[in-house]
């Protein structure tokens, strides 16, 4: 377990935002890779905002100062949840747990084969709508995404289509916890 520089309150590893600071400045580390000194987050922009207070960050990564703002943070951890994302979605797609169109989408839901469920909102539909429709129906977990960030980093099938199942539960699981961090990152609006 590990304690939330913000909150103080403890979590798996895994569930926290890692940082480090090998050269001295504060650098983002969520897929747990860095060595040396780190400290915890969990993913909120609160307790990030909390942790740049009171020179605690600072203090718990042991440098004189922190050149980086709680913004500068923030961003970086979208962006590395961002490429986490694209990679467990094209790593479902590889092992075959990955279904566009809405008509096959729907079916696959009739079939109960579905266990997530992403939409993306555009000016070409109403993903939030479709989400909760789509949620009311089979009731697995529906996240509406941004397109304009994720669909490029998307296996070419998603460009035109607005809904996106994901079947198989180890690829459902890791696709689902990087959702929910983006989501806690207030990135899910
Ligand atoms: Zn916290």
């Amino acid at each position: 377990m590990r304690r939330c520089l913000g909150c103080g309150l403890s979590a798996p590893p895994g569930d926290l935002i890692r940082l480090s600071a090998p050269a001295g400045t504060p650098q983002v580390d969520i897929r747990r890779l860095a060595g040396g000194r780190g400290a915890h987050v969990c993913y909120s922009r609160k307790c990030l905002e909390e942790a740049f207070k009171k020179r605690r960050l600072s203090r718990a990564l042991k440098v004189s100062h922190v050149d980086a703002t709680a913004g500068d943070i923030t961003a970086a951890v979208v962006h590395q949840l961002n490429r986490l994302l694209a990679c467990e979605l094209e790593r479902a797609a590889r092992m075959g747990a990955l279904i566009v169109k809405q008509e096959r989408v729907r079916m696959a839901l009739d079939a109960g084969s579905v266990r997530l469920l992403l939409t993306a909102s555009d000016d070409r539909g109403d993903a939030d709508g479709l989400a909760r429709a789509l949620w009311r129906r089979c009731r697995v977990p529906a996240f509406p995404v941004r397109p304009d960030a994720v669909i490029r980093l998307l296996p070419k099938a998603w460009n035109d289509h607005d809904v996106v199942a994901v079947q198989k539960r180890p690829c459902t699981l890791r696709v689902e916890k990087v959702l929910r961090h983006l989501d806690a990152m207030g990135w899910l609006d």
